[in-house]
């Protein structure tokens, strides 16, 4: 068996795992960042962390074959720089040059987190076995990932697979991004929280305000879902409105890229069949490859949380 770390470095904390090249995280560590502290610093802890938790496991450094990073930014895997991440406070820092003096001799990897995770899931989870897939990740925006026959796809400035920015109202919802009616302002987990409470302050009968103890405040993403396993009315045209907005770009995205799977994550995703039954079937009503054999499944993420750290882990040089 050969071993491997992953790091996943995020904003409040750095965590490190140690994964066996068949994908299984085995142990793992994590410390806060304290963001605000020099790249130097901060890789410094990294590199400890990544020490520490194959001491953990076990494991001798020598038999660690490669450590990998995913970045909250911009990644530039031909110059090894953090180019941009924001959480950070980071700069055109030459992440993988730091790690290589902190880890001689040790093959250092790195991405950006998103496509870490996607990998994660696609060598070790959900994806495992398929050959092209896409990661959809519903949390406060929608981020994700694309592997295109069993290759991840960064685009000319790392930075593809930003499924929460493309349009799907031209005329919709103001993003943060600058332009309107992007994906993430329709189909993100917070977004599924707005139209809930717009729906319940249109609907006082509505057993959501059970659900959420009569305080709109205490909605989150589960509550919708509890009301449609209880049969509510309100609910049900929530949830039949947020699938035709998920589905309306999920068949934009399959139109594109034909994927074999696409893997949705976060936390609504642990709805499950709630979820995946009216998509799949709107999918295959829509889909413009509707009559062929091969249909593009919509699986749930597997690995959770993990995935960022296996993906890392086991990134290709
Ligand atoms: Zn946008």
């Amino acid at each position: 068996m050969r071993y491997y770390v992953g790091i996943d470095l995020g904003g409040t904390n750095i965590a490190a795992g140690l994964v066996g090249e068949d994908g299984t995280l085995l142990k793992q560590l994590s410390i806060p960042t304290n963001s605000g502290r020099s790249a130097r610093e901060i890789v410094k802890d990294m590199a400890d962390l990544a020490k520490e938790v194959a001491d953990l496991g076990g494991i001798s450094w020598d038999q660690i074959k490669a450590v990998g990073v995913g970045v909250p930014g911009t990644a530039n895997r031909d110059t090894g720089i953090v180019e941009y991440a924001n959480n950070l406070g980071f700069y055109d820092e030459p992440m993988v040059a730091m790690l290589e003096e902190e880890l001689p001799g040790k093959a250092i990897r790195f991405d950006n987190d998103a496509n870490a995770a996607a990998w994660g899931e696609y060598v070790a989870g959900s994806g495992k076995g398929s050959r092209s897939m896409l990661a959809v990740t519903l949390g406060t925006g929608v981020g994700g990932g694309i592997i295109l026959d069993g290759k991840l796809f960064r685009g000319v400035n790392y930075a593809a697979g930003e499924f929460g920015h493309f349009v799907i109202d031209r005329n919709g919802i103001e993003c943060n991004c600058g332009r309107r009616g992007c994906f993430e302002n329709y189909a993100s987990a917070t977004a599924l929280v707005a139209q809930t409470r717009q729906a319940m302050e249109k609907n006082p009968q509505s057993l959501l305000w059970e659900l959420c103890g009569k305080n709109i405040n205490q909605v989150e993403g589960r509550t919708l879902f509890d009301g449609v396993r209880q049969g509510d009315d309100t609910a049900n045209q929530v949830l039949h409105q947020f699938i035709e907005y998920l589905g309306t770009g999920l068949v934009d995205l399959i139109n594109i890229f034909q994927p074999e799977l696409i893997c949705i994550g976060g936390g609504i995703s642990k709805a499950g069949e709630l979820l995946l039954k009216p998509l799949q079937a709107m999918i295959d009503r829509e889909d413009y490859a509707a009559t062929s054999r091969n249909r593009t499944k919509i699986v749930v993420a597997k690995l959770n949380n993990d995935a960022g750290l296996i993906g890392a882990a086991l990134l290709e040089s």
